[in-house]
């Protein structure tokens, strides 16, 4: 199967020239100046002209089917992938989940399944830790090399997620010998814990609480001793969903110091602030995530981070709950509200929209920070992240010219609301390839579900 991708402006991390793409079956074969072709031998041409060819968006941060406070998140991975697609994006690294009392390897099993003939678009997963012990520990090491090269610590939600610091400190010190990475949900839980007794207490119910029951404090101390404890380690640290321009601060200080900590940011917390959750009756609900949030007033600091590179990529936390039956668990209590909203769709637009079109950020920067980064950050580099002979063919032609007016009723996320709706943006995906197949062409998936895989994902 060879496909060419002609006339487009081919953009990469570092590179924005116009040409044609040969590719041939799941690779890019060629890239040049007007490749000379004769038709007859491809089996489809797609004219890229006035159009970006740019590698497929990576959102290394997606719960697809995740239990979370008695209820599970809306999109499955076929539904999830599928507007994954729609929205630019090639590949996601998803979080699978240990729970307490359950091995690794358990977890892996029980995420492979719920992935496997669903996936439309590649995949990978990272490790939650719930809780270390030294059978674990060694099971890290087993997980790295399987291509799980990335876990995920808490240090909020106590009695769930959190794990102590000294747990913390000994996963750390593990990667260390592993190779594999920490990422880290820096807020500080038992502090949040005690706020939110005492608001609930105080008969302070309402979605707004969320927010204020979280403060900015609390991420900047968590990243500040994130930090620190992987300095301590001597390993690198990545600071999930960073959120307030205080705890970018902490990333930003470490950074100046020569530290490996990195960092992302999601869409909503550039384009989104406190100010929804005073929407009114329980309308705030559809904002409820942690981090929550914040003041409008600091989101200059983030695109800061982003423009100099304090800040690494954009993710988007995609983790959607219906407001039907599902944000309504905590009508009457903020802190049964489960936590996350839709977002796997959306990344891309917004952020050329609100980041590239605005000055922002450059075209360079875009594709660094929704793919390149990230394919470094976590092992996907050079087979993703990039446009290059050899490299995956996951590619999007993006319109820089489409509008695209964003609604919970367009969108294919699973989820009946969207927290941008309404909102008009300009920059949308025109036509998508997955592994040299296309699965988005002309407004519809011509994928299918199930072609996706899981991707091995090597060490730092
Ligand atoms: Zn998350």
């Amino acid at each position: 199967m060879r496909t060419l991708i002609k006339n487009g402006t081919i953009v990469t991390a570092v590179d924005q020239y116009t040409g044609d793409v040969l590719v041939e079956d799941e690779k890019i074969a060629v890239i040049g100046m007007s490749l000379d072709i004769p038709a007859a031998n491809v089996d489809k041409v797609i004219d890229a002209a006035g159009k970006y060819v740019l590698p497929g968006g990576i959102d290394v941060h997606t719960h697809m089917d995740m239990p979370f406070g008695g209820t599970t998140s809306a999109d499955d991975f076929e539904s999830g992938t599928v507007a994954a697609a729609f929205g630019g994006t090639t590949a996601i690294v998803d979080f699978a989940i240990q729970y307490r009392g359950q091995t690794l390897h358990h977890a892996m099993e029980t995420w492979a399944k719920k992935a496997e003939g669903r996936a439309a678009i590649d995949y990978g997963f990272h490790m939650i830790i719930t809780e270390l012990t030294d059978q674990v520990e060694l099971e890290m090491d087993a997980l790295v090399r399987q291509g799980i090269t990335s876990f995920k610590l808490f240090m909020a939600y106590p009695g769930v997620f959190m794990l102590d610091d000294a747990s913390i400190f000994k996963a750390l010190m593990r990667t260390g010998k592993n190779g594999g990475t920490i990422c880290m949900h820096a807020e500080n839980g038992g502090v949040i814990d005690v706020l939110v007794q005492r608001a609930l207490a105080e008969g302070k119910t309402a979605p707004k609480y969320h927010a204020l029951t979280r403060p900015a404090r609390a991420e900047a101390e968590a990243t500040h001793r994130a930090i620190a404890l992987a300095e301590i380690a001597d390993v690198p640290i990545y600071i999930v969903h960073l959120s307030a321009a205080e705890a970018l601060e902490m990333v930003t200080e470490a950074r100046d110091r020569g530290l490996p900590a990195f960092a992302e940011t999601c869409p909503q917390y550039l384009f989104l602030s406190y100010d929804n959750y005073e929407e009114p009756g329980f309308e705030g609900a559809k904002y409820v995530m942690s981090p929550p949030l914040r003041d409008q007033a600091k989101q200059s600091a983030l695109w800061r981070g982003l423009a100099f590179n304090d800040l690494q990529c954009i993710s988007t936390d995609h983790c959607p709950f219906c407001m039907k039956e599902q944000k309504e668990l905590g009508r009457n209590d903020f802190s049964k509200i489960p936590n996350g909203a839709p977002g796997v769709e959306t990344r891309m637009s917004l952020v050329y929209d609100g980041g590239v079109r605005t000055g922002r950020i450059t075209l360079n920067r875009f594709v660094e920070l929704t793919s390149t980064s990230p394919a470094k950050i976590f092992g996907l580099f050079p087979r993703k992240g990039t446009i290059a002979p050899g490299s995956d063919a996951d590619i999007v032609v993006f319109d820089p010219n489409r509008k695209l007016t964003l609604s919970a009723k367009t969108l294919h996320m699973k989820v009946d609301y969207n927290p941008y709706e309404g909102r008009e943006v300009t920059g949308a995906t025109d036509t998508v390839l997955s592994r040299g197949r296309v699965v988005i062409e002309n407004g519809a998936f011509v994928g299918r579900k199930g072609s996706g895989s899981f991707v091995k994902r090597s060490t730092r």
